[in-house]
């Protein structure tokens, strides 16, 4: 059998893998194929297609964008978008620099309530143009302020706890048409995470592609839900584990192990896709830039 993982970070957002490291532990659990999706950042993607080049794993080109749909945030996954697409650049680069303000204002707000923690120890901790709360966090956990990420999140860092800002988000239907007019396939992340499902039929009107119905936070019972819904609207079916690097002492790579068959699915519906959003070299791993130096 060949199986994918088709949700994973790097340190090029949240994660703690490198894309060398997280390539590595792809190949230790047999993958046939992977997607690298950090949040709002396409910028691992280079040095991830080398990693799975040589590895022999196929590797798909992708982000995660945070979305909003009726007040609801949510994560939009784009499979197979031209990393150079200059409109999709254009959008991450306005993401990160009001990441990178959140931080700012996260770390302002800290100290207001007397806890003594430095933007500048934050930005060293990420070392990269994306950001998040889980950064925030480690600054904590490293400054002595806080034990553990846990205490970090339920003391400060949770929605509505005092250091929680909001995140740029841009509407669910903007993100839909950037993932496609960059070529790409757009899919609704973790549907069993988000409170409701009523947003679904929109997202179906305005193009949506597909459901991540299988995630390392969906139970099976979940999972099915989710593989009914997507059958209804007829939407492709993706799956990932959302790993951010060790996970309680364990990477989550490993924990959700994607049929092949549904990546064929994918990439035939890519091929139906009209010649004007993108064309096939924009998608082929060779259109990936020469790899960055690290961030
Ligand atoms: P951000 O994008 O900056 O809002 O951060 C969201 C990320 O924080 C998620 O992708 C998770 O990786 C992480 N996260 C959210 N809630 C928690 C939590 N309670 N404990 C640890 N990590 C969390
Ligand atoms: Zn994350
Ligand atoms: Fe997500
Ligand atoms: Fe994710």
């Amino acid at each position: 059998m060949m199986f994918a993982d088709l949700h994973l970070h790097t340190n090029f957002s949240d994660g703690t893998y490198t894309p060398e490291q997280l390539t590595a532990e792809a190949k230790r659990f047999g993958f046939s194929a992977v997607a690298l999706t950090d949040h709002d950042s396409v910028e691992g993607c280079p040095r991830m297609a080398v990693a799975c080049e040589q590895a022999g794993i196929e590797f798909i080109p992708a982000a995660e964008l945070t979305a909003e749909l009726n007040g609801h945030e949510l994560h939009l996954l784009g499979y197979f978008v031209d990393i150079h697409n200059p409109r999709l650049l254009k959008e991450i680069g306005k993401f990160q620099a009001v990441r990178q303000d959140r931080i700012r204002e996260m770390v302002a707000r800290l100290n207001q309530l007397n806890v003594p923690l430095e933007a500048e120890a934050v930005f060293a901790i990420a070392n990269c143009r994306s950001p998040g709360r889980p950064h925030v966090g480690r600054a904590l956990v490293q400054a002595g302020l806080c034990v553990n990420l846990d205490e970090a999140f339920d003391r400060f860092l949770k929605k509505n706890r005092p250091a929680w800002v909001p995140k740029f988000k841009i509407s669910a239907m903007e993100a839909i048409e950037l993932i496609h007019q960059a070529g790409g396939l757009a899919v609704m992340a973790h549907p069993g995470l988000n409170r409701t499902d009523d947003v679904i039929p929109e997202l179906v009107s305005a193009g949506l592609d597909g459901l991540e119905c299988f995630h390392s936070k969906h139970s099976s019972s979940t999972s099915d839900h989710y593989l009914r819904l997507a059958e209804h609207h007829d939407l492709l079916v993706t799956g990932g584990s959302d790993c951010h690097g060790l996970n309680k002492g364990k990477p989550l790579i490993g924990s959700i192990k994607l049929p092949y068959d549904y990546v064929r699915q994918l990439k035939a519906s890519l091929s139906e896709l009209p010649a004007t959003t993108a064309t096939p070299q924009a998608r082929s791993p060779s259109a990936l830039s020469a790899p960055r130096t690290p961030p």
